[in-house]
């Protein structure tokens, strides 16, 4: 079977999304990309996760043509595939519909740094406009609006993008952007919140680069 073993995370990190509580039923999607045959692997569209096995995992290339699989390929391929068109840093990218993410999505507020862990994003995790779900307009809007310089965004009225280098990280980005969106909701339900400095940022982000890799 092709991309067996990129499958089989697809299936396990599937799995982890639900009991981590980072979405709710079928939603939710993630890829991971193997850069030297250029393929990736991607969970198929409205599958149970609990459901899905390594074979219903369905491998494209990354300007979305069907190699291999039986199933139908996530409705956000052009959400995934174009990080890993124009991000060499990308090899990986989960989708989600946690709450807190998704509340912030809801409000239309992008996260501001006012915690140190902004930096598993960037300076900052900005929040896009509201487009329909599977559209290449809601796909470029996330990948322009995250740059070189984002590791995550939020959809509007929609949840949360978070991308990395392998599927380990990328998911574990997601975890903690959740786990930010819900302190940032909540001192901003308190009155505010103090923002870091650009140099307290910079600080931060030359520290991570040596805290935990891909
Ligand atoms: P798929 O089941 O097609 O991956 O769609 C889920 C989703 O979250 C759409 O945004
Ligand atoms: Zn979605």
């Amino acid at each position: 079977m092709l991309l067996q073993e990129q499958r089989e995370l697809v299936v396990e990190y599937g799995r982890r999304l639900v009991s981590s509580g980072l979405t709710e039923g079928t939603f939710g999607n993630l890829s991971v990309f193997d850069r030297t045959q250029n393929l990736m692997a991607i969970s198929p569209s409205g599958m149970d996760y609990f459901r899905t096995n390594p074979e219903d995992v369905v491998v494209l290339t990354p300007e979305g043509t069907l190699v291999d699989g039986c199933r139908k390929p996530s409705s956000e391929y052009d959400l995934h595939r174009l990080f890993y068109l124009g991000r060499p840093d990308v090899d990986a990218v989960v989708h989600t519909h946690s709450t807190f993410a998704t509340v912030l999505s809801c409000l239309r507020w992008s996260i501001e740094p006012i915690h140190y862990l902004v930096a598993y994003s960037g300076r900052d995790v900005p929040c896009i406009p509201y487009y329909p779900f599977g559209s290449l307009e809601l796909a470029q809007a996330a990948y322009a609006a995250m740059g070189t310089e984002h590791n995550a965004c939020l959809l509007g009225s929609h949840g949360l993008l978070a991308v990395g280098g392998s599927l380990a990280f990328a998911f574990d980005t997601a975890q903690q952007i959740e786990f930010l969106a819900k302190v940032y909701y909540h001192a901003r339900m308190a009155g505010g919140g103090v923002k870091l400095t650009d140099a307290e940022l910079d600080a931060v982000l030359g520290k991570f680069q040596n805290y935990r890799k891909a």
